[in-house]
C-alpha cells in the first residue's frame, strides 16, 4: 500500500457543477462507492429526539476548496434558501424540542436571509451556531459580522484546516491562511475565543489528504500553542473531522488513485463505540430547497429522510412523529463517521 497522499495545491478548484463533472451527479457518486470491493455499512440506525436543527441555507461560497463535500463555490447561486423556506424552517423548529440551530452552507452568511434567520432563532432562545469559513468575514457585506455575532451570542465554528500556512493553503487555496488569521484576530478583538461561554470560538480541522484526523485533544493543545505563539490568536476548542468520501473529496480521491486505499482505511478503522453519538441520531438536516435529511452528508448525496410510509420528508409538511419513526438512510460514505475516534459536526465521538 502506498503512503497516503496529500491534496496537491496550492490552487483552489471550481465546483463539479460548473465543470460538468460526472461526479456532479450524486447517483454517480453513490455508484462509484458501490463499485468498490468492500463490505457494506453494517448497522441499522434509528433516530433519537432532535437536539440540533441544522439548516443548510445554500451552496454559495466565496471559496472553492478541493475537499469540499458540498460542491460549494462562488458560482453556486443556483442553490440558495428562499425567505419562504426560511419561514417554514422556523415554523418547524417551533414544533421540536431542539435547543441548537446549526447554520451551514456554503458560506451561510452569504444568504440574504441569514441575519433574519439568526435573529428569529435567537428570539426563540436557541443556541445558534454559525459554520464559518473565516475568509467570508473579510468580504464587503460581512465585515461587521464579528460584532453582530457577539451581540447575539452566536457560537462561531470556523474551518481552518491547519495552524500552519502550507497545509491550509494546500486545501483552501493560496492566501487563505493569511486571511483566516486576520478574521480570527477580528473575532478575538470582540471577545471571541477567550473562554467566555457566550462567545465561543471553535476551530475545525480536517486532514489535508487520504488519512484520518489525528487525536483531537493533543491537536487542540498543539494548535493553541502554535496560533498563540506565531499569531497571537486564541480559540476555545478544536474539533477534528474525517474527510467524507463524497463530492470534491471523492473526485480528488479518484483522480489521485487514493480511493480504494482511503475507503479500506475507513472500513478497517470502523469503531462501533462511535455509533451512539452519530450526529444523524440527534440532528435533522434541512436542505436549501426544504428537503429533509438525516445529516448534511446524506443531504449532499441527495439521500432524503424517508417517513415510515416511504414518502420523502419536506419542511413544508413537517411531521415530527413520522420523522421519529423513520430509519436513518446509510451507505458506504457512513464509514467516514465511524472510523477511528469517529467524526461528527461536534468532532470526535469516542
Ligand atoms: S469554505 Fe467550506 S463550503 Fe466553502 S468551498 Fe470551502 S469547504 Fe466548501
Ligand atoms: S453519514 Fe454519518 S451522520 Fe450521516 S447517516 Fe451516515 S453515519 Fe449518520
Amino acid at each position: 500500500m502506498n503512503a497516503p497522499e496529500r491534496l496537491a495545491g496550492p490552487r483552489a478548484t471550481t465546483s463539479l457543477v460548473s465543470r460538468h463533472s460526472p461526479l456532479a451527479s450524486t447517483e454517480r457518486q453513490l455508484e462509484t462507492l458501490a463499485r468498490l470491493k468492500l463490505k457494506n455499512f453494517p448497522p441499522a440506525l434509528r433516530p433519537a429526539d432532535i437536539e440540533i436543527f441544522q439548516i443548510n441555507v445554500g451552496k454559495l461560497c466565496n471559496m472553492a476548496c478541493k475537499h469540499c463535500h458540498v460542491d460549494a463555490g462562488p458560482d453556486r447561486t443556483d442553490a440558495m434558501m428562499s425567505r419562504e423556506t426560511v419561514d417554514l424552517c422556523l415554523a418547524a423548529l417551533d414544533q421540536t424540542g431542539a435547543k441548537v440551530v446549526d447554520l451551514t452552507g456554503g458560506a451561510p452568511e452569504l444568504n440574504p436571509h441569514f441575519r433574519y434567520l439568526v435573529d428569529e432563532c435567537v428570539a426563540r432562545g436557541k443556541r445558534v451556531i454559525d459554520r464559518c469559513n473565516l475568509t467570508v468575514l473579510l468580504t464587503g457585506p460581512c465585515r461587521d459580522l464579528p460584532e453582530w455575532f457577539a451581540v447575539r451570542g452566536v457560537e462561531v465554528v470556523c474551518s481552518l484546516p491547519h495552524y500552519r500556512r502550507r497545509n491550509t493553503d494546500l486545501q483552501r487555496g493560496a492566501g487563505t491562511f493569511e486571511r483566516s488569521i486576520e478574521a480570527l484576530k477580528r473575532l478575538n478583538a470582540v471577545g471571541y475565543g477567550r473562554g467566555h461561554p457566550r462567545l465561543r470560538l471553535t476551530l475545525v480541522h480536517n486532514p489535508a489528504g487520504a488519512f484520518l484526523a489525528g487525536d483531537q485533544k493533543s491537536m487542540e493543545r498543539e494548535w493553541k500553542q502554535g496560533l498563540a505563539e506565531n499569531h497571537g490568536v486564541t480559540f476555545d476548542a478544536l474539533i477534528a473531522l474525517n474527510n467524507m468520501p463524497i463530492s470534491r473529496f471523492l473526485e480528488w480521491l479518484q483522480s489521485s488513485g487514493n480511493l480504494e486505499q482511503y475507503m479500506a482505511l475507513l472500513v478497517n478503522a470502523y469503531n462501533p463505540a462511535t455509533l451512539a453519538g452519530l450526529m444523524c441520531r440527534t440532528t435533522l438536516s434541512v436542505g436549501w430547497d426544504g428537503r429533509l435529511y438525516d445529516c448534511d452528508f446524506n443531504q449532499m448525496l441527495e439521500l432524503e429522510a424517508r417517513r415510515p410510509d416511504g414518502r420523502a420528508a419536506h419542511i413544508r409538511d413537517f411531521d415530527p412523529a413520522a420523522l421519529a419513526a423513520r430509519s436513518i438512510v446509510t451507505g458506504r460514505h457512513c464509514f467516514g463517521c465511524t472510523a477511528g475516534a469517529g467524526s461528527s459536526c461536534g468532532g470526535a465521538l469516542a
